[in-house]
C-alpha cells in the first residue's frame, strides 16, 4: 500500500490478569495467592503481510499496571522503526533500550524496567520469526554463528566469556545440528511438571496429581516447600511413595530461607532424595548459594527465575554456586540476554533447566531450550523444561506436551500471541471477567480501580 518501507506504527499495551488465586494454583511459600498476569505488548506494524510482534512479561497480579507503564515508557524507541532493519538485527533495539540513559537510572538492567525491555525485545523477535516464516527456535538454530554473536551484549561478561569463545561454542554447536533437529521434531524436548506440588493443595490432590504426572510420562516432578517443615516432610513422603524411587523429585523454596536454614531444611528432607533444591535463598546472594551448595550436596542447587541479568548469572557460575541454571524467558532483557546466559552456561558446562509456568512462560522458553539443544549444548541430558498445565488455552499456538516431552513448535514466531478474546475478557479492570467480578466482590466493589484509557482498550 504505502511507498515507504513497512514500519512499527504503534506499541499497544494490555494489563491482563487471571484470577488463579481462587484455586491456590501457583501457591508457594513466598507467594500464597498469585493472580497470574501478563503485561502484554503488541508491536503494531504496516507490514503488507499483516505481521505484528507479540511479547509480554509475567507478574502475579498487583503491580502489573506498573509493569505495563514501564513498557509504555519504551515505546518511543520502537515506533517508526523500519521492520527490515529491526528484524535483521533485533540486537540494535536491545542496545537502544538498555542504552536509554534516563531510564537506565531505574535499574540498571534489573527490575521492572529491565523486564519491560525483555517484553519489547521478545516482541521484536516474535515479529522477526513470523516474517522469516520460522518458529523462533529454528530461526536461532539455523542462524549464522557470527550473527548470533553479534546479538549478544558482552559488556560486563567478557571476563568470563569473550566473543571469540562464544563463536567457537556456536560453531561447535552446529556440528550434528541437522540430526538433532530431526530428533527434536520426532521426540520433542523433555519436561517436568510442577502441577502436583503447589503448597496450597491437599495431600489428596498432591497424591492424585503426582500419580497422574507419572502416568503422563513425566520423569520428574517438583514440590513447593519452605512454609512448615513437618508439612514438607509429610508431603515429600507422600509424593515419594506415589512416584517411587525412579522419578526425580525437585523441591522449591521460592527464596524463603536464610543460608543456614536452607542447609538445615534441605538436609531434613534428604531422606526423600530431592534431585535439586530450587531458590533456597535470595536470588542476589551468590556467595550464599555457594555455601548452600556445599552444605546440601549431593542434592543439587538450582536458581535463576528471579536472577535479574547476565552479570549475576556470570557470578553464580564463577563462584561454583549452582548445579542447575534456570533461565526465564521474560525476566531478563529478552532473547538477546538469554543468548548470553545460554552461552555462559555452555562455557561453564552447567545444564539449563528453564523456569516456566505462569502465563505463557512455557510457550516462550521452549524455543530457547530447543535452540540450545540443536545448536549450542547439543544435549538434553539432565535438562528439562518446567511444565505447568495452566492458562495455555489463551494462546494461539499453545505448547503441546506428549509423554512428558514438549513438541517442537511449527508455527512461525515465538508462540507469544494470545487470543483477542482472552485479552478482551481478562484485561484489568475493564475486561468482561473483571467488570463482573469487581461488581460482585464486596466491599471492594465501591473502590474498583479507575479504568485507564490507554490500557488495553483496543482488544
Ligand atoms: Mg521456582
Amino acid at each position: 500500500m504505502s511507498s515507504t518501507p513497512p514500519r512499527v506504527t504503534a506499541v499497544d499495551t494490555y494489563d491482563i490478569r487471571f484470577p488463579t488465586s481462587r484455586e491456590l494454583d501457583g501457591s508457594d511459600a513466598m507467594n500464597p495467592d498469585p493472580d497470574y498476569s501478563a503485561a502484554y505488548v503488541v508491536l503494531r506494524t504496516d507490514d503488507p503481510d499483516g505481521h505484528q510482534g507479540h511479547g509480554f512479561t509475567f507478574t502475579i497480579g498487583r503491580g502489573n499496571d506498573v509493569q505495563v507503564a514501564a513498557i509504555r515508557a519504551l515505546s518511543h524507541h520502537v515506533v517508526g522503526r523500519p521492520l527490515d532493519a529491526l528484524c535483521a538485527d533485533p540486537g540494535s533495539l536491545n542496545r537502544d533500550l538498555i542504552g536509554d540513559s534516563q531510564l537506565r537510572w531505574l535499574g540498571p538492567e534489573k527490575g521492572v524496567m529491565h523486564m519491560a525491555i525483555g517484553a519489547v525485545v521478545n516482541a521484536a523477535w516474535d515479529l522477526a520469526a513470523k516474517r522469516a516464516a520460522k518458529p523462533l527456535w529454528r530461526l536461532l538454530a539455523e542462524a549464522d554463528p557470527e550473527w548470533l554473536v553479534s546479538q549478544v551484549d558482552f559488556r560486563y561478561i567478557a571476563d568470563a566469556l569473550t566473543p571469540e569463545e562464544a563463536l567457537d561454542l556456536l560453531k561447535a554447536g552446529r556440528q550434528g545440528a541437522t540430526d538433532r533437529t530431526a530428533r527434536l521434531v520426532e521426540r520433542g524436548y523433555p519436561g517436568y511438571t510442577t502441577s502436583p506440588g503447589w503448597l496450597g493443595y491437599s495431600d489428596e490432590k498432591l497424591t492424585r496429581l503426582a500419580r497422574q504426572a507419572v502416568a503422563d510420562g513425566f520423569t520428574q516432578i517438583k514440590l513447593k516447600v519452605g512454609a512448615d517443615l513437618d508439612d514438607d516432610i509429610r508431603r515429600c513422603r507422600t509424593a515419594r511413595a506415589v512416584v517411587g524411587p525412579d522419578i526425580r523429585m525437585a523441591i522449591d523454596a521460592n527464596q524463603r530461607w536464610n543460608v543456614g536454614d536452607a542447609v538445615q531444611w534441605t538436609n531434613a528432607l534428604a531422606e526423600f532424595e530431592p534431585y535439586w533444591v530450587e531458590e533456597p535463598t535470595s536470588p542476589d546472594d551468590i556467595l550464599g548459594h555457594a555455601l548452600i551448595r556445599r552444605g546440601v550436596a549431593p542434592v543439587k542447587v538450582a536458581t535463576g527465575e528471579h536472577v535479574q541479568n547476565r552479570v549475576v548469572f556470570k557470578q553464580l557460575l564463577q563462584a561454583g554456586a549452582i548445579d542447575i541454571l534456570q533461565i526465564d524467558a521474560a525476566r531478563v532483557g529478552g532473547v538477546n540476554e538469554n543468548l548470553a546466559i545460554l552461552l555462559l552456561a555452555a562455557k561453564f558446562g552447567v545444564p539449563v533447566c528453564p523456569h516456566a509456568g505462569g502465563v505463557g512462560l512455557c510457550e516462550l522458553v521452549q524455543h530457547l531450550s530447543m535452540f540450545d539443544f540443536v545448536a549450542l549444548s547439543g544435549t538434553t541430558e539432565d535438562r528439562v523444561i518446567e511444565y505447568v498445565d495452566h492458562l495455555h488455552e489463551h494462546f494461539v499456538d499453545p505448547v503441546v506436551v506428549r509423554q512428558g516431552h514438549y513438541a517442537a513448535p511449527t508455527a512461525p514466531g515465538f508462540s507469544a500471541t494470545m487470543h483477542a478474546s482472552s485479552i478482551a475478557e481478562f484485561t484489568y479492570p475493564d475486561g468482561e471477567f473483571w467488570v463482573k467480578d469487581l461488581a460482585t466482590t464486596a466491599p471492594e466493589s465501591t473502590q474498583a480501580p479507575e479504568s485507564t484509557e490507554q490500557n488495553g482498550a483496543a482488544a
